[in-house]
Order: C-alpha cells, then structure tokens, then sequence
C-alpha cells in the first residue's frame, strides 16, 4: 500500500515541478558533451579540439564528420561545428567541467551505413543553411 501511495499523481505533479525548475534555470543548462563518436566509436573526451555536433548536440569525430559523413548529419541532415570545450579549470564559480560533467552514455549510429552513406550522398552538395 505504501507504493501505491508513493507513486500518486500529487507526487508526479511535484516532481516535475522540481525538473522543470532545474532545466529552465540559466546556470544549470549547459551543452550534453556526449563521450563518442556516433559513427567510428573514438573517444571524444570534453577537451577534444576534434569534436564535431550538429544543432541537436549529435557528436562525431572530425574525420568522420569530413570524409564520412560530408557534414550532412545522419540524424537531422544539419551541418556540423567544432564542439566548444569545456574548461577544467574553475574560473567562474559553478561553472567547470565538476560541476556540469559530460556524459557517459555512449551512442552509436541509428541507421545501417549504407542508409547513412545514401543520406549524405543526397544532401551534401546542399550548403546547411539552404537544406
Ligand atoms: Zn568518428
Ligand atoms: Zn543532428
């Protein structure tokens, strides 16, 4: 009985409550820096300079970004920038690496290399602010 009573809609309510106040507070928003390549699987730590996203923080390498991917990404068809780092150093307070860590959840490509080959090859010779 003691569940039931603990998942109440009441409960849910002020739960969301609480996320919601923390996602839409300024400070505590920051870029997902996701640990990998989507594509080849390469390490891309928060200090990588080769570290490509599109708008949607989809991540990849730089080579497979360039000679992979054609800067057409395989999820949203945006185009790629360098990832910006994310200092270690403490230099503003609550600001750092400690205090919004990268992620650890590795991900990996939702579709079969030739879907994601056909995809770029459609795109690629469209500039991203004109696809
Ligand atoms: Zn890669
Ligand atoms: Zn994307």
């Amino acid at each position: 009985m003691a569940q039931i009573e603990g998942n109440s809609p009441f409960e849910f309510r002020v739960r969301f409550a609480i996320i919601h106040l923390k996602s839409t507070h300024g400070t505590v928003m920051a870029l997902q820096l996701r640990p990998n390549c989507e594509y080849c699987d390469k390490d891309l730590p928060p200090n990588a300079t080769e570290a490509r996203i599109c708008s949607y923080e989809c991540t990849f390498c730089a080579d497979c970004a360039e000679n992979k991917l054609h800067n057409v990404c395989p999820n949203c068809g945006g185009g790629f920038v360098p990832r910006p780092i994310r200092p270690v150093t403490v230099m503003r307070p609550g600001v750092c690496v400690d205090k919004q860590p990268p992620s650890d959840k590795r991900v990996h490509l939702k579709y079969s290399l030739d879907d994601v080959a056909a995809h770029s090859a459609k795109y690629r010779d469209i500039k991203p602010e004109q696809r």
